[in-house]
């Protein structure tokens, strides 16, 4: 499954009340299409996030970030992305309006998991409250509201069946109106509801971002945690250290390649998830971890932590032993742990100590290790 995501920020969104179209008004510190497009951009199951934008926009869309002019109609910007990300492989695609801002990862991750099993999926929620007929101020009848469901986005589709239906789509009286699910399903597309969030609501209206604005403050998590990790050393040449091979007169005995400092720091990112430990998710006991490269580790942490909408603020490490010296390689495993991570290197620390020839690793009898780790859900 190869799934890329639209943001559709091309509308003029006057509605939402005087000056900038609504998809560039500032929200709890970042644009409002800034926090849309934080959340596919860090999930672990979206590959690419592709923009369509209005053409006077481009100035208010950070650098870097990929985009497409948009058409007169929601339909015609939405299939002016489509028709981008045509033979790049992409299997499947998320559409989603970059004024829903505060998208949780979990209805990112509901929407690509009923993707599995269904053509098209898209997050609701039933309506719960009275439904009445009005006029001239008066109800005139009630309407009954069972099995009825407020549509929200980000929607999903198999990449090539919503493109066709897309490009056969030819309702133009309609098509201010069309959303994507709408057009799937004239196509012939089954769309499996799944469940979405009262929190992820459309700005449309001024007091829209006040309440948005609650939202976004109010889940921002800060999380610390710790590891700590120790190898003994064996005979060997080498050791492998934050994943860079340093060499030694000894070697590091253990069940993977024994980096220890990799260890403490995936260690840190578990606890600051509460999730667990490294030697939970893979197991001493089971052999195909044998001689396994840590980076696996690292990276499996890592995503556990973007799946549920965390950033890694930062991590720090410390290494204590007497031996081999770290500080000529400190820069190197630096570079290599914020490779791993996806994280810039100003980010991630490495440092060392001896313990004055104290204890263990003042015997040289092996190499401990101690790392911390901040995780941030904006
Ligand atoms: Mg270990």
């Amino acid at each position: 499954m190869k799934t890329a995501a639209i943001l559709v920020a091309a509308g003029r969104g006057t509605r939402a009340g005087a000056g900038l179209p609504k998809q560039w008004r500032s929200l709890a510190g970042r644009t409002v299409f800034e926090h849309s497009y934080r959340a596919f951009a860090n999930h672990p199951m979206i590959d690419t996030v592709l923009a369509v934008i209005h053409p006077d926009d481009s100035s208010y869309l950070p650098a870097q970030i990929r985009f497409v002019s948009g058409g007169e109609t929601r339909a015609a910007s939405v299939l002016a992305g489509l028709s981008a990300l045509r033979g790049e492989g992409y299997s499947h695609v998320l559409i989603h309006d970059a004024a829903r801002a505060c998208v949780s990862a979990q209805v990112i991750t509901a929407v690509c998991n009923a993707l599995a099993t269904h053509q098209g999926a898209a997050p609701a929620v039933p309506v719960t409250d009275a439904l009445w007929r009005g006029q001239d101020g008066q109800v005139v009848a009630a309407h009954p509201r069972a099995g009825l469901f407020r549509a929200q986005t980000p929607q999903g589709f198999a990449f090539e069946a919503i493109l066709s239906a897309h490009e056969r789509q030819t309702d133009t009286a309609n098509a201010a109106l069309l959303d994507d699910v709408q057009i799937a399903r004239s196509a012939g597309l089954e769309v499996a509801i799944v469940t979405g969030d009262e929190d992820n609501l459309k700005l449309t209206h001024p007091a829209d971002f006040a309440r948005a604005e609650r939202i976004l403050r109010e889940n921002m998590d800060i999380r610390l945690g710790n590891g700590f990790d120790v190898h003994a050393f064996t005979e060997g040449d080498h050791v492998v250290l934050c994943g860079v091979k340093v060499a030694h007169s000894k070697a590091l005995l253990g069940h993977s390649d024994a980096d220890v400092g990799m260890h403490a720091i995936t260690d840190a990112l578990y606890g600051a998830l509460a999730a667990g430990d490294i030697g939970q998710h893979f197991p001493p006991s089971d052999a195909k971890w044998k001689g396994a490269p840590s980076h696996i580790f690292l990276a499996h942490a890592c995503q556990l932590v973007r799946s549920r909408g965390y950033e890694i603020s930062n991590v720090d490490c410390t290494l204590i032993c007497e031996a081999p010296k770290i500080g000529p390689h400190a820069l190197a495993m630096r570079k290599t742990l914020a490779k791993i991570m996806n994280l810039e290197e100003s980010r991630v620390s490495v440092k060392a100590t001896t313990s004055e020839r104290l204890g263990f690793t003042g015997r040289e009898e092996g190499i401990a290790a101690l790392a911390s780790a901040t995780v941030v859900r904006p």
